[in-house]
C-alpha cells in the first residue's frame, strides 16, 4: 500500500532546509506506483535529493511524488574488456554511487563524489564538475511519461546542455546506465581525494545550500561577478552570499526561502547594472515568491 501524507514540511526534504508544506506528499513503492500516480493526478513536483531546489515558504499545493524509497538498485553488467555498464535505479544517492563505482575499480564517477543529489535529478539537471558532465557516462535511461507509459531512451537521443536535459515534459526518470571504464580503484579513490579537498576548500560544505545558485555565463564565473559588484557577505534575514564563495547564498539557520529569493533578486540586479550581464539561475524556484521593489 502506497503512503500519502498531507501537509510534509519541505524544509526536512531539502538541503537548503527551507521552504513550506507539500500539501500532498505521495511515496510510490515500485513503478507501477508512480504509473497509477501519473494516470491518476497531476504532479507538482518530482523530489529527488531537494538539493537544487528553493522552495516557497509558502510550499507547493497539489501532489508532490517523492521518490524515496523507489528505485534504489545497483547492476553492473560487462561490456567488452574495458568497460562496465552500471544500472542504476533514479534514487540511487550520486555520491553513494561514485564509492560503489570506486569500490567495484570503475573510474569516470569521480567528479560526482560530492554532489548532494540523487541520480535522477542528477540527469534532469545534467550535473557536473570539474569538467566532467553526467550526459558523458550516459548511456540510457528508462522514463515514466504523463501517461504512464515506460519509454528507454538512448542517451544521444537526448540534447544535453550546461546544467540543461531534454527529457520529455514532466516525466519520471526510473533508472539510467551509466558506462564507466576499468582502471585501478586506488588511483580512482586518489581522484576522488583531490575532488573532495578542491570542494571543501572553495565551498561553505558546513552551511545548508543548494549549491551555485547562477550558472556561469559564457567565458565568465558567476561567482567571480557577484563578488566584483561587492556583494560577498551581503545578508537578507539569516540568508547570506556566502563569504567563501560568492555563487553559493547559505541559510545560516533559520533563514525563511524570501530571504534566499531576496539575495538572488539584489545579485540579478547588480550584475545586470555592473556588468551588463543576466544571470541566468541554475537552482531551481517551486512556488510563489515576493517581489520586492
Ligand atoms: C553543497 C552542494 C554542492 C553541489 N555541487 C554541485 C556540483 O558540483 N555540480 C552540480 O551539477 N550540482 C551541484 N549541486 C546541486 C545539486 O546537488 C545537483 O543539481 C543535483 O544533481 C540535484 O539532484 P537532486 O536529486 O537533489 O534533485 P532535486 O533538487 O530534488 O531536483 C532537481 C530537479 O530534478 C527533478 N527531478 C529529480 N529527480 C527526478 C526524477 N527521478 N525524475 C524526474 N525529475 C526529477 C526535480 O523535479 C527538479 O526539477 C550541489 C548542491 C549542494 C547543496
Amino acid at each position: 500500500m502506497m503512503d500519502t501524507c498531507k501537509n510534509i514540511r519541505m524544509a526536512e526534504r531539502t538541503t537548503y532546509k527551507i521552504g513550506g508544506p507539500a500539501e500532498v506528499m505521495a511515496f510510490p513503492e515500485t513503478g507501477n506506483d508512480v504509473i497509477e500516480l501519473l494516470k491518476g493526478s497531476e504532479i507538482s513536483l518530482v523530489l529527488g535529493g531537494g538539493s537544487n531546489l528553493l522552495i516557497s515558504d509558502d510550499g507547493i499545493s497539489g501532489m508532490t511524488l517523492n521518490l524515496g524509497k523507489t528505485f534504489l538498485g545497483i547492476n553492473l553488467e560487462p561490456m567488452g574488456k574495458l568497460d562496465v555498464l552500471v544500472r542504476a535505479g533514479a534514487s540511487v544517492n550520486l555520491t553513494k554511487l561514485a564509492s560503489h563505482a570506486m569500490e567495484a575499480g570503475l573510474s569516470g564517477l569521480e567528479f560526482a563524489h560530492g554532489i548532494p543529489g540523487l541520480l535522477g535529478g542528477a540527469l534532469v539537471m545534467n550535473a557536473g564538475a570539474f569538467g566532467n558532465e553526467i550526459k558523458d557516462i550516459l548511456h540510457d535511461v528508462t522514463v515514466i511519461t504523463v501517461d504512464g507509459k515506460e519509454k528507454k531512451l538512448h542517451g544521444d537521443e537526448l540534447d544535453f546542455g550546461y546544467r540543461h536535459s531534454s527529457f520529455p515534459k514532466k516525466c519520471v526518470i526510473k533508472e539510467a546506465s551509466i558506462r564507466l571504464a576499468r582502471a585501478n580503484p586506488e588511483l580512482i579513490r586518489q581522484r576522488m581525494g583531490v575532488i573532495q579537498r578542491k570542494r571543501k576548500l572553495h565551498q561553505p560544505l558546513n552551511a545548508f545550500s543548494a549549491g551555485s545558485v547562477f550558472k556561469n555565463p559564457k567565458n565568465k564565473y558567476a561567482g567571480r561577478l557577484i563578488e566584483t559588484a561587492r556583494l560577498k557577505g551581503e545578508q537578507i534575514g539569516k540568508a547570506q552570499i556566502s563569504q567563501l564563495h560568492a555563487n553559493f547564498i547559505v541559510n545560516l539557520g533559520g533563514a525563511s526561502s524570501q530571504d534566499v529569493y531576496g539575495l538572488i533578486r539584489m545579485v540579478e540586479n547588480r550584475v545586470l547594472e555592473e556588468f551588463g550581464v543576466k544571470l541566468e539561475r541554475e537552482i531551481k524556484l517551486v512556488g510563489e515568491f515576493k517581489e520586492i521593489l
